[in-house]
């Protein structure tokens, strides 16, 4: 059994005493926030607020000094090797937009290739798909195995048509899949790729440290690591970010500006067009003073008991077949009824006020792929208890017989 303490976890979070009735199992979709994340911004806009860079007055240079040192918290959170390799985006969505954007305009060329997995959210997807087309790259996919995890062997025969860019996710949001990166980008490296990570789900199970993993690229978003929305990082080594065509243009991010030509700043700024969220890298700051108070592994270990419980629950209820494997889970257990939409399944849930989520996760070609019209996702975290565990498990044995 874990040493780790759920419930004084879960005093930080003021959520759970606003809705005493709730069982919040949509971790994957946003995490609560603890109190700690609420103060930090709304003291910025109580007493800081101020618009950053611009203004030579002292209020102006305490915003910008609190925002900056956000950027040097992230920095050491990722372990970057410096702090302009930090940039600050709306989320993962728009870091990955933003990547798409730069690299199409750039590094890649007509015929060049880019290789993703079958378990890719949309935005490692589509973002991508705005410019294949037109820029004549090709979209390879790394199809599953029997587990539901990247054919290891299929990658090997995809790396050696030479893809320029191999952009993984970190953990599928859609079952919660850990996805074995150290091999996976050692062998992209190896076949000369730009490697990209989506973090925006595993994150909150495994922080890396962007020296020691063969990655270029790795973006997540504050909202799903305690933080605030609205708020992410795209970070990326200082070489490749350099190479990056912006995809916002505007104030902040320029040297010179003529009706003819711009010539755009330095790293950071050249890539953080416009006022940028203040608050939202202030609470995201926060958000990693908060966690990093916690052992991760013990948190870890903690989700993987949680997890334990309700897979042995859900073997004593007939009908239903969780698609995920839990060996290989980051806390997500997705799951199927026979013959019944997961929507369903998910609003009986609701009505017994369980927060689960049902639907293909941004996730449609995966679940085309497997033949199946979605999941019903339950995503367990830090501050769900044991109990919790029990009384849902219940909501889905009387939800299946109401169903069959
Ligand atoms: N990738 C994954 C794996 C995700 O789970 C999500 C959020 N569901 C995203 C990308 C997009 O993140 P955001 O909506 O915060 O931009």
């Amino acid at each position: 059994m874990s040493s780790f303490d759920a419930l004084a976890f879960r005093q930080f979070f003021p959520f759970f005493n606003h809705n005493p009735e709730w069982i919040y199992l949509d971790t994957a979709a946003t995490s609560q926030k603890p109190q700690q994340v609420i103060d930090a911004e709304l003291a910025f806009y109580q007493q800081q607020n101020s618009n950053v860079h611009r203004g030579a007055h002292q209020l102006s240079q305490h915003a910008t000094a609190a925002f900056e040192a956000a950027r040097d918290s992230v920095q050491q959170f990722l372990n970057a090797a410096c702090r302009s390799e930090i940039i600050f985006t709306s989320g993962t969505t728009a870091a990955f937009n933003q990547l798409a954007f730069g690299l199409m305009n750039t590094i890649l060329k007509p015929g060049d290739r880019i290789l993703i997995s079958a378990l890719e959210h949309h935005a490692n997807i589509v973002p991508w798909q705005l410019h294949c087309q037109s820029r004549g790259v090709q979209l390879d996919v790394i199809p599953l195995d029997q587990q539901l995890m990247p054919d290891l062997d299929v990658y090997q025969q995809l790396l050696a048509l030479k893809p320029k860019i191999v952009s993984l996710t970190q953990v599928s949001n859609a079952l919660g899949h850990i996805l074995p990166l150290a091999t996976m980008l050692r062998a992209a490296k190896a076949a000369g790729a730009i490697t990209i990570v989506d973090g925006a789900q595993g994150i909150s199970w495994q922080v890396p440290d962007v020296q020691q993993w063969p990655v270029d690229f790795y973006c997540f978003s504050g909202h799903k690591l305690y933080g605030p929305t609205g708020i992410g990082v795209l970070y990326g080594k200082q070489r490749y970010l350099e190479q990056l065509r912006p995809l916002l243009g505007g104030g902040e991010m320029i040297s010179d500006v003529s009706f003819q030509r711009s010539s755009f700043a330095a790293l950071p700024a050249r890539l953080e067009a416009g006022t940028p969220n203040i608050a939202g890298a202030i609470g995201l700051a926060a958000a990693i003073e908060f966690i990093r108070q916690f052992d991760a592994q013990q948190i870890n270990q903690y989700k993987g008991e949680l997890l334990q419980q309700f897979a042995a629950g859900l073997s004593q209820i007939p009908g239903l077949s969780p698609l995920t494997r839990v060996e290989q889970s980051a806390g997500i257990i997705s799951l199927q009824l026979a013959g019944e939409h997961p929507n369903d399944l998910a609003m009986l849930l609701n009505e017994q006020k369980i927060a689960v989520r049902a639907g293909s996760h941004c996730a449609m070609p995966l679940f085309a792929m497997l033949q199946l019209p979605g999941a019903v996702r339950f995503a367990f975290a830090a501050y769900n208890l044991p109990a919790e565990v029990d009384v849902t498990l219940q909501a889905l044995a009387a939800a299946t017989e109401i169903l069959r």
